[in-house]
């Protein structure tokens, strides 16, 4: 292990001074027998970063550099991880509090699930999971419109809220690294300097605070969907002649959230099993959802999902119950009434972007997570894509060999096209939501692949593999593959259907 510098760096407000010790948790065993292990060993399409970097022979080999991470969340604590282990003196700087003290951020209405895609780069960088058995994912109860229920036991995944898992990093990141990696809250990057590596930061919204100037040796852009880090490589592309196209789609939906309920909705196969589960409501309308998901204090939170616009029509408590009870049968009743007078209180959120950008990076600057590739709830990838992509950055760091300027384009070439297929991906998947008929390119292409994968896979399993690649999303198996797979596999359906049809006029002709 590294020597621990135990004092903090100048200008850290987290200030404190943590023990070196491991953050307690269990182990990756007890998931699914590895899952995460299995990803790195068999499936990880990023060869493997030196293990060596963590020893004191020399493995670090960007000692002395300093890099500046923009924003805390999910994406950014990882990042940071990765960067002190390979050598840096890290800064961390978010715009708003830490999120065990924003007021703002209640952060248990929606879930993260953890996937092995997203427990790779933790496993890599030796954390374990959370010890406490409410963490894992006993897996997804789908409720259809006609009130009948699938199960799908996921075990092998984790759960947390947002803003749970933004801390937990943030804290496992202070206790591995102390003194290496710093946090300073309350701070916005406003303007970036690229040729000369400097990098402003501004209280939002304070006019009298002073700003703060800040130099780096490398730029890490995790702020999120709204990224100021990627404005202004746009801004320093186009000065410079180049061509940077940004591509933000919005999902079309909007979310509202409800929290604190209580009641017996787990399917025979969790009885006895102590873990967190998502149940998904589908109405007749795939705009319309509803989900619900178990807490660790024994309640159920969620979000009710309208198509952008629709909750201007409902005002009264009575507006969302009559709403709900016409559009969902699995929903159990005593629920109505509370979660109605909760929705009609709530503020509604947009649910999510699309987001593609042509490079994710500049002159010593990565970009990485939602601001370089976020997608829509939709296959629930956001983070672990977020997560995956620290671990690339890793793969980036070391192949750069100390020659810090080398490491934004090799960390470009290595993951913008699986981060245009994930942005394909989830583009593909919300035609569902479209409404274009069953007749859209998109879906049928989705479709085409999953049925004619499941058929493949279980009459020549040994050619095609073991199931389709769309279905094996969480396993860690790049993003460009899967698209790929599913172009192939459309092709060769259409071809099929042409074949059949050729066939059955040929049959018909000699009939008639
Ligand atoms: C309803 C919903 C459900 C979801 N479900 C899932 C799921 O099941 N699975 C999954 O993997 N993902 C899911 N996601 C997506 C997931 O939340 C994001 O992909 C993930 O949080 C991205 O992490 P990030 O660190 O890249 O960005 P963020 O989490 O957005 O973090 C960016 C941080 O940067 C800060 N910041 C912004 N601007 C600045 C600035 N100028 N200066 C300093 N700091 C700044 C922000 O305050 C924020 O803390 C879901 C999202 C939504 C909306």
């Amino acid at each position: 292990m590294l020597p621990v510098v135990k004092t903090a760096a100048p200008g850290s407000t987290a200030g404190e001074l943590v023990p070196d010790v491991p953050p307690s948790g269990v182990s990756f065993e007890g998931y699914d027998k590895g899952a995460a292990e299995r990803y790195m060993r068999e499936q990880n399409p990023y060869p493997r970063a030196l293990a060596s970097v963590d020893d004191g022979d020399g493995g670090a080999l960007f000692t002395g550099k300093r890099a500046v991470v923009v924003g805390a969340g999910p994406a950014g604590s990882t990042a940071a991880m990765f960067l002190a282990r390979q050598g840096f003196q890290v800064e961390v700087y978010e715009r708003r509090p830490e999120p065990k003290n924003d007021p703002v951020d209640t952060g248990r209405a929606y879930i993260i699930i953890l996937i092995p895609r997203g427990q790779a780069a933790l496993k890599e960088l030796g954390i374990k999971l959370p010890v406490d058995e409410h963490f894992r994912s006993l897996g997804t109860v789908s409720h259809n419109a006609k009130g009948k229920t699938r199960v799908s036991k996921e075990e092998g995944n984790v759960t947390f809220s947002r803003s749970g898992l933004a801390q937990w990093l943030i804290d496992t990141a202070r206790r591995r690294y102390p003194g290496r990696i710093t946090y300073t809250f309350n701070l916005a990057a406003e303007e970036i300097d690229f040729k000369n590596k400097k990098i402003r930061f501004g209280t939002p919204g304070g006019i009298m605070s002073p700003s703060r100037n800040v130099s780096y040796d490398l730029l890490v852009g995790t702020d999120g969907v709204a990224s100021q880090v990627r404005g202004a490589l746009a801004g320093y592309w186009s000065r410079e002649g180049q061509p940077y196209n940004v591509e933000v789609d919005d999902s079309g939906r909007e979310y509202k959230v409800y929290m604190g309920l209580k009641g017996d909705i787990e399917p025979p196969e969790f009885e006895g099993k102590t873990g967190a589960s998502l149940h998904l409501y589908t109405s007749d309308d795939p705009f319309t959802s509803f989900t619900a998901h178990s807490n660790p204090d024994g309640t159920y939170s969620g979000t009710f999902s309208l198509q952008t616009g629709g909750f201007k029509d409902l005002h009264a408590p009575a507006d969302y119950e009559a709403l709900m009870k016409a559009k969902f049968k699995g929903v159990p009743e005593d629920w109505i009434p509370a979660v109605a007078q909760q929705l009609a209180a709530a503020p509604a959120s947009p649910a999510g972007k699309r987001v593609r950008v042509s490079r994710m990076w500049g002159p010593g600057t990565v970009l990485l997570g939602d601001a370089a590739h976020a997608v829509t709830p939709v296959f629930g990838q956001g983070a672990n894509s977020a997560l995956e992509s620290c671990l690339v950055l890793n793969q980036a760091l070391t192949e750069a060999k100390g020659n810090v300027d080398a490491v934004p384009e090799r960390f470009n070439e290595l993951r913008l096209e699986d981060a245009h297929s994930l942005y394909e991906l989830d583009r593909k998947a919300y035609s569902f939501f479209r409404r274009k008929g069953p007749f859209d390119p998109d879906f049928l292409q989705l479709l085409a692949h999953v049925i004619l994968g499941t058929i493949l896979s279980k009459i020549v399993p040994f050619i095609y593999g073991s199931r389709p690649a769309l279905l094996r999303l969480g396993s860690g198996i790049p993003y460009s593959q899967i698209t790929a797979a599913v172009t192939r596999d459309a092709k060769l359906a259409a071809v099929l259907l042409l074949a059949l049809i050729a066939f059955t006029a040929a049959k018909l002709c000699k009939l008639i």
